[in-house]
Formats: C-alpha cells, structure tokens, sequence
C-alpha cells in the first residue's frame, strides 16, 4: 500500500514558516509583506478562494488587500486598478483571480502585473524566467507539486517523469521544474497516443487533466510516486457531491509508492505557496536574500 502524501499537514508548516519569515522581516527590517488579490464578478468558486487567500494572509501576519469589482468592469477599469497596485509600495504581490469576465482579456491583464509583484508565475517575463532556469515566481500548484515531490524523494535525477495535461497553469511550469530536477520529462495531453503505457513508464506521474478517476492503478508503474493535480466535483451516495482527483485514488494507492490524495493533497499547497511567494516578491523588492528552509 501507498504512503500518504499529506499535503495538508505539508502545507501547515509551510505557513508556519512563512509567519516566522513575517515575523524577522517586522523585526530585523520593518517590513510588512503585502498581497493584493483582486476579484472580478461574483463567481461563487472564485469567491471562497479569494476569502481563503484573504484570511490565511492574515493569519501569517501580512498584511490583506482585496479589491472587489463588479461583473460589468471594463479591462480599462481592471488595468487602472493593477497600474496603482504596480506602484503600491505596500503592496509585494498581486493576485488576479481568474477566470476574469468576457469583455476583459485574461493575458493583457496578467502581462499587465509588475513581473516583480506576479505572485501567480503568470507573466510572461516569469514563463520565461522559468524555461530558462532564471530565478523568478513560480506557479504556485506546480510549485506544491515540486515542495511535495522533494520532501518524499530526496534526489530526483533521472527519474522518468510524466505530467498528464499541457496547461500553462499547471503542466507546461511542472515540466519545466521538474527538467530544472534533471528528470527525464514526458507531457502528455489529449492528443497522446497509448496514454496508459506512457504513463506506466513514470517513476514520478504528475496528474492534472481534470477528469474524474481517469487514471487507474493499471496505468501506473509499481512504486511510482503519484501526484494528483485534479479537483473534480462528483455525484457519491445518497445524492451527495465530493470532491475526486484524475487519479482512482483507490487502485493507484495498491501500486504506488506514494501518493498525494484528493482532497488533502495538492489543493492546500497552493495558497501556501502563494503565501511564500509573496514573502520572497518581498524580499527581492528590498535587496534581503529570502529562504524558508
Ligand atoms: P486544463 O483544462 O487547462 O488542462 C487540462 C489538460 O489535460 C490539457 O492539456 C488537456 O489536453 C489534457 N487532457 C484533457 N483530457 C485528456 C485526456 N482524456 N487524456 C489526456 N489528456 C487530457 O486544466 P488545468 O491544468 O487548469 O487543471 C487540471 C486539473 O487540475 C483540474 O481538475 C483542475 O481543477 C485542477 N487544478 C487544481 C489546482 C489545485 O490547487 N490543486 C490548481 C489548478 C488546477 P489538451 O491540451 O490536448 O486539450
């Protein structure tokens, strides 16, 4: 049976130390870490995770801006608003919650965001600092994927790794991180020919396609180390709904070496990232060398 990769308990002491990071920058710098997290429309998914953000924000001692706007903004409005953010000294990250309404275009608001306050990895300049191995944000899922991956196999050189979904959220920046380990990197997608032995070749299989339990034990290599991405809502018993991952957690767990469930897994690594993504933008605002370890 699989260990249990328990990214809830993981992402705990990563917020702890992001509130002892807090903490020395008040104390040996007068520096107070802020994150603007900027929320457009009244998307009820977007509205718990912007309350998230907000509320463990503050639990870490940084300080919280949240600008709420109306479903009817306008890009012009949107851009207004980054522009002051961009020039806010208080303000170290900026956090666009997507998906942003149709009049507004996602990619000129996220290139719009000071690279330096792009807490979210989005920004072009950020890709590209990523594919080119320049320190820079990086995506806060793939990020937790990477935090979890490290804490369970101490050197991840050479190991076949497989990340099912391209998306520049999640796969395109889980490959990139997981090349920078000197794995061997495959991505698969839609378009990917025998999928399931593709995968059974992965010593690390990266899941983030978001289809239900798609991926079942069969398709994974004996002793894999498993990270699911997926969040997918469906029907259980008696009407209810839960959340599953793109892995069946149950027949993946019998193979595996280890694996990441859902939920518990990689959802609570995000916001802690966001979190120390935040802390780091704010170190190199002000010339402090920033680690958590
Ligand atoms: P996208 O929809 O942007 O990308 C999905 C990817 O999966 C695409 O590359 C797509 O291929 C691929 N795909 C779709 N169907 C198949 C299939 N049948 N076989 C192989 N590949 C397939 O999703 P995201 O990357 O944004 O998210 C993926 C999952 O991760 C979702 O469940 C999402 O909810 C979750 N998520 C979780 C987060 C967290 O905090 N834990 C954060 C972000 C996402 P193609 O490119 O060819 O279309």
């Amino acid at each position: 049976m699989a260990t249990l990769i328990d990214g809830k308990a993981f992402a705990a002491t990563v917020r702890n130390k992001v509130g002892q990071a807090v903490s020395a920058l008040k104390a040996e710098h007068d520096l107070l870490p802020g994150l603007a997290v900027v929320l457009v429309g009244d998307d009820p998914a977007s509205q718990v995770y912007v309350r998230n953000k907000g509320k463990q924000t503050l639990e870490t001692g940084m300080q919280s801006f949240e600008h709420r706007l109306a479903d009817t903004t306008t890009e012009e409005e949107l851009l207004h608003l980054i522009e002051q953010l961009n020039h806010d000294a208080r303000v170290h990250g900026i956090l666009v919650q997507l998906p942003l309404p149709a009049q507004i275009d996602s990619h000129a608001v996220i290139n719009s965001i000071n690279p330096d306050k792009d807490v979210d990895g989005f920004h072009l300049v950020n890709v590209g600092r990523l594919a080119t191995g320049a320190p820079g944000l990086v995506p806060c899922t793939p990020l937790g994927c990477m935090m979890l991956l490290k804490n369970q196999i101490d050197d991840l050189t050479g190991a076949n790794a497989v990340i099912v979904g391209r998306s520049n959220i999640v796969g395109k920046p889980m490959g990139a991180l997981l090349m920078a380990q000197h794995c061997t990197v495959t991505t698969a997608h839609s378009r990917t020919r025998e999928l399931p032995s593709v995968c059974r070749e992965a010593d690390i299989l990266v899941a983030a396609v978001g289809r239900a339990q798609m991926i079942s034990g069969d398709w994974i290599k004996p002793g894999a180390v498993v990270i699911d991405v997926g969040i997918n809502r469906i029907e259980g018993e008696g009407g209810k709904t839960r959340l599953v991952g793109d892995v069946d957690f149950a027949s993946a767990a019998e193979v595996a070496g280890a694996i990441t469930p859902v939920p518990g897994g990689v959802g609570p690594m995000t916001i802690a990232c966001l979190l120390r993504n935040t802390v780091q933008a704010a170190c190199a605002a002000n010339g402090i060398a920033f680690s958590l370890d």
